[in-house]
């Protein structure tokens, strides 16, 4: 046995980061993948990578040395439960199991319970960055145990993207822990991505600016607090021309967003925790609505507003589309980070916010300078119960909210979907409010089904009997 590191699964992802983790110093690599033909072309294609290529499960486990550790890079689901099924069955307790897939993180409890019960280790590990990050450094988010992270913890520093000099890789918690933080990640991406692409749509409506022009709008606000790898790619795209007709590539792509799932899981899991992540739900709706050209078609005869959109002084409004974008972004990453600490107290995993957002700085899609700020606030206040009440936050808030106001109005009046800017207002304003109206609310749940109340000037729980003589009485408390 000569390596210390094996992955299985050697697709796009596992491929890369099996070049990856050999071209770091120290690590000796063993590859398998079910089908032969791959393991034999990887080989053969990177000659300098040192692979110690296996045929089959048994030689894979012979070939690594003890602990074992193997990181599973397969098609999430069955493909995971066969590799692990195979790979328990060759292993011995103390070795350890890393899935890198992006399994729910409900799946990698289950897998980790079962798993323990042979003495073997197994991490759920949430890795970010895709192909290219893979290859280069990606973020990495592992869950699983101590022990295994005193053996995995170098391998996978080894390999992570390096932010500010810290690698981007952290022991997230226990169990699905890393898959957990990742899938959120993954919600607050698609939120980003939503903001992005609301804003763009605004200036281009509002300033009849080309998209060429938008994307030096773009390239400008990269240089500054909204620096991050999505409002840069964002430009490249927006600067894209389609070979085919000379047009603007944005121009020629059908206008039906796709997912694979996290985002629709990230607003799932919060609907169960009852953590409001109101922005990212709207990104994840706003791509379901784009996915539907047979309503769409059916609706485009639905009254608007008369006036369009006029813009008198297109530099102020594009200042404030971006001071909207940023106020909103702020919403949506405390909503992510609630989620993760409504998690981490149902899961009773320990996970140190500030850690998290560290290791998204770098190699992951949500890379941004801005989580640097994140992490401040956290350093200063670890159990922040709402981190857009940080004072940095606050500050910024402060003076977006004008513009933020202006857009969403804006946006509304003359027609233009705004779905996250504006759920993303109503949050903010909703957590201002000194009283809301869920006093209604609760009048309303007791009237029809007697689910009592809870009064402002005296403990106890009441219900007013309404089909009676409508006095109060002292109820038990039924939640
Ligand atoms: P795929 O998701 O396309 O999976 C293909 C690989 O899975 C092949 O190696 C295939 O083997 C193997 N496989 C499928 N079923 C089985 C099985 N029953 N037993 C053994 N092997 C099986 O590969 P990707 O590289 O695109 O992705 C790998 C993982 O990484 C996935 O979980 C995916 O969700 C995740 N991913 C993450 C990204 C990120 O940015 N973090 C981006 C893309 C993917 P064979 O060659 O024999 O068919």
């Amino acid at each position: 046995s000569v390596a210390n590191i094996g992955v299985v699964g050697l697709a796009v992802m596992g491929s890369n980061l099996a070049r990856n983790l050999a071209s770091r110093e120290g690590n000796t690599v063993a590859i398998f993948n079910r089908s032969h033909d791959k393991t034999d072309h990887l080989v053969q294609a990177h000659p300098e990578a040192g692979f110690v290529p296996a045929a089959t499960y048994e030689e894979f486990a012979a070939s690594l040395t003890k602990p074992r550790t193997a990181i599973i890079m397969v098609k999430a689901g069955a493909g995971t439960d066969a590799v692990i099924d195979a790979l328990v069955d060759v292993f011995e307790p103390g070795d350890i199991i890393v899935d890198g897939g992006n399994a729910l993180f409900t799946d990698t409890i289950r897998r980790e319970k079962a798993v323990r019960e042979t003495g073997i280790n197994f991490v759920g590990a949430g890795i970010s960055g895709g192909e290219e990050g893979a290859l280069l450094g990606p973020s990495i988010m592992p869950g699983g145990s101590d022990e295994s992270w005193v053996t995995l913890g170098p391998i996978l520093k080894s390999i992570a993207a390096v932010a500010e000099g810290e690698p981007c890789v952290t022991h997230v918690g226990h169990d699905g822990a890393g898959h957990f933080v990742k899938m959120v990640h993954n919600g607050i991406e698609y939120a980003d991505m939503q903001l992005i692409a609301e804003a763009y749509d605004l200036i281009r409506r509002g300033t009849g600016k080309t998209p060429a022009e938008i994307a030096d709008v773009f390239a400008e606000w990269n240089r500054g607090e909204l620096e991050s790898y999505l409002i840069e790619i964002t430009a490249e795209v927006l600067r894209q021309v389609d070979a085919e007709t000379g047009k603007p590539l944005v121009d020629v792509i059908l206008d039906q967003a796709g997912a694979k799932g996290t985002g629709a899981w990230t607003v799932q899991t919060a609907l169960n925790l009852g953590v409001p992540v109101s922005g990212i739900a709207e990104a994840v709706f706003a791509r379901s609505l784009s996915s539907h050209p047979e309503q769409r078609e059916v609706s485009g005869d639905l009254p608007g507003p008369v006036e369009g959109l006029t813009v008198t002084d297109p530099d102020a409004f594009i200042e404030d589309v971006r001071l909207a974008l940023y106020a909103s972004k702020i919403v949506a990453y405390s909503q992510g980070f609630d989620e993760i600490r409504a998690g981490a107290a149902e899961y009773d995993w320990n996970i140190d916010l500030g850690a998290v957002s560290k290791i998204w700085r770098g190699g992951c899609i949500i890379r941004a300078q801005f989580l640097n700020r994140i992490a401040d606030a956290y350093g200063q206040t670890p159990d922040l119960p709402v981190l857009l009440t940080a004072p940095y936050f606050v500050e910024a808030l402060g003076r977006a909210q004008g513009s933020w106001r202006r857009i969403v109005q804006t946006a509304a009046g003359a027609g233009i979907p705004a779905p996250a800017f504006s759920s993303s207002l109503s949050y903010y304003d909703g957590l201002r409010a000194e009283r809301l109206p869920a006093a209604l609310v609760q009048g309303q749940r007791d009237f029809f089904g007697a689910h009592t109340y809870k009064r402002i000037d005296k403990p106890g729980t009441f219900h007013t009997l309404w089909s009676g003589d409508r006095t109060e009485i002292e109820a038990e408390d039924t939640h």
